[in-house]
């Protein structure tokens, strides 16, 4: 699965200068959300997302995903793996579970998101439903920033990588390119100014 093109062909790998949600600077930003408008294509990448998660023989009762960014890719995870499905929500900046989402003690939780950075997010979610009595069994994410271990990647999660490393993480593939502190930024060094994805109506 070419995960680059089909974010490239859904016009999902945007160009520019970013401001990304961690506070850094990125020439390149992806919009999951173009690519997962196509229901055919969130199916596929989820179907493809499930496959590498049974083959594991990981046990999983229930996806949970941090809202916005996460639910699509999540409901269409659960869905692929035929489990229920929750989420989390930022409420006052504090990530909470609840709409009446009950977990079970011990309830094995698998928690999704659309692009794992750093995975501050889903680690927030994930400390939610450990503090309700569930177990986090694995981390998935449609793609990988480089900067956390995916499960059959040589390559070894970098000192920023927030996920508990004795949890494992499934991603399609990754999307290595550089991100820049404000004050390095070869970008705003050339004069340009940074936006959020988003605040232009992108
Ligand atoms: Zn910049």
């Amino acid at each position: 699965m070419n995960l680059e093109k089909i974010y490239r062909d859904a016009g999902a790998y945007l160009e520019g200068h970013f401001l990304l949600s961690s506070g850094k600077h990125s020439q390149f930003y992806l919009q999951s959300a173009k690519v997962l408008e196509d229901p055919k294509i969130a199916e596929l990448l989820a179907s493809n997302l499930a496959e590498m998660i049974k083959k594991s023989n990981i046990q999983v009762d229930t996806v949970c995903a941090p809202a916005l960014g996460g639910l699509l890719a999540g409901y269409e995870l659960a869905r692929a793996l035929g489990v229920r499905f929750i989420f989390a929500e930022r409420v006052e900046k504090v990530m909470t579970i609840r709409r009446g989402f009950e977990i079970k003690k011990d309830e094995k939780v698998l928690m999704c998101e659309d692009i794992i950075t750093t995975g501050g997010s889903v680690l927030e979610a994930a400390s939610q439903v450990e503090i309700q009595g569930g177990k986090v069994v694995a981390f998935a994410a449609l793609a990988n920033r480089g900067f956390c271990k995916r499960e059959g990647s040589k390559n070894d999660a970098k000192p920023t990588c927030k996920l508990p490393n004795n949890v494992p993480f499934f991603a399609l593939g990754d999307f290595e390119f550089d991100i820049y502190d404000e004050k390095k930024c070869p970008l705003c060094v050339n004069g340009s100014k940074a936006f959020k994805p988003g605040s232009r109506g992108n």
